[in-house]
């Protein structure tokens, strides 16, 4: 059975990748600058566009962080339990927090401890809890759920109440998967930005216009962020770029805007001099594990 707004396949695959490596390739670039202001970027490096490592964190080139890594495990997860089993992937970020990762939020921290010691897969409701770290994570359920809204918001938020568990947060999740799921089915720009309008009426702390120019961690700043810069630019490497040198959360603001921007714009636009910098780990897991999540998701099942 065919159905006729189903794009190609092969473009389903191609989308599906370009938003996971966008992931990386936001996080690598965006480490960068994690933590400074636009002016202090701007003085350093005029325009950082170039995938160079090092920031707070000392990073090698291409290097990714606990944005990607939690992506990564949770992708894997997902992969070695065959189906959707939280309790597996609160086990991989157990055994990700235990391999002594270069970043990890103190929310996420708190919440892996949680599950580690307690065996409890949600923390209690938080209106503290409103930081971007379960939203950073959201690649793998995006593509693991295309196809199917309603499952895509059961998974976003079970995944992040296991170390968030806070309304702005969880609307976030479920919004940005939904973003993904419209870009990997061929909505343009424009139209992801009229959902985006659509979404900051019924939530409009997420009001982005005009831009704050916060760039924080917190959740409503980095989603203004990464709608300000997603709907002013026309692609990927434009996106990413302007995204990064507003500074602030750096790295998960860049991860976010590639994950859209990559689901997109596709992996043609993905600039090859980003590509030959990245983690070789990174760059030949995550095509690898995008393809099977969407090779599993409700989509392929009616395709
Ligand atoms: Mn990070
Ligand atoms: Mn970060």
């Amino acid at each position: 059975m065919k159905n006729i707004e189903t794009p190609d396949w092969n473009e389903v695959v191609d989308k599906a990748k370009a938003s996971f490596m966008g992931v990386a390739l936001g996080d690598a670039l965006g480490a960068t600058t994690e933590f400074m202001t636009s002016r202090e970027i701007k003085v350093q490096f005029g325009v950082h566009n170039q995938i160079i490592g090092k920031g707070w964190l000392y990073l090698k080139p291409g290097q990714v962080t606990d944005d990607t890594e939690m992506s990564i495990w949770m992708g894997r997860a997902i992969q070695d339990s065959g189906g959707w089993d939280l309790s597996a992937i609160a086990e991989g970020f157990a055994d990700w927090m235990k391999s002594r990762p270069v970043d990890i939020g103190s929310t996420c921290s708190r919440g892996i401890k949680n599950y580690i010691v307690h065996h409890r897969l949600e923390v209690p409701p938080s209106q503290w809890d409103a930081g971007n770290g379960a939203l950073m994570r959201m690649v793998p359920v995006a593509l693991y759920s295309l196809g199917d809204e309603e499952i895509l918001g059961r998974y976003a938020v079970e995944q992040a109440h296991i170390t968030h568990n806070n309304p702005l947060s969880d609307a976030a999740c479920i919004f940005f998967g939904r973003l993904v799921h419209r870009a990997i089915m061929g909505d343009t720009l424009n139209q992801l930005q009229t959902l985006a309008d659509d979404f900051v009426i019924t939530h409009p702390k997420f009001r982005y216009h005009p831009y704050p120019k916060n760039s924080s961690a917190y959740v409503v700043d980095t989603v203004q962020t990464v709608f300000h810069f997603l709907f002013s630019t026309a692609s990927f490497e434009e996106c990413l770029v302007s995204t990064v040198n507003q500074g602030g959360d750096a790295d998960t603001t860049g991860a976010l805007a590639g994950m859209i921007a990559g689901a997109l714009y596709g992996i043609q636009e993905i600039p090859k001099r980003w590509l030959k910098r990245l983690d070789p780990k990174v760059s030949s897991e995550v095509p690898m594990l995008a393809e099977y999540l969407v090779n599993h998701s409700p989509l392929s099942r009616i395709s």
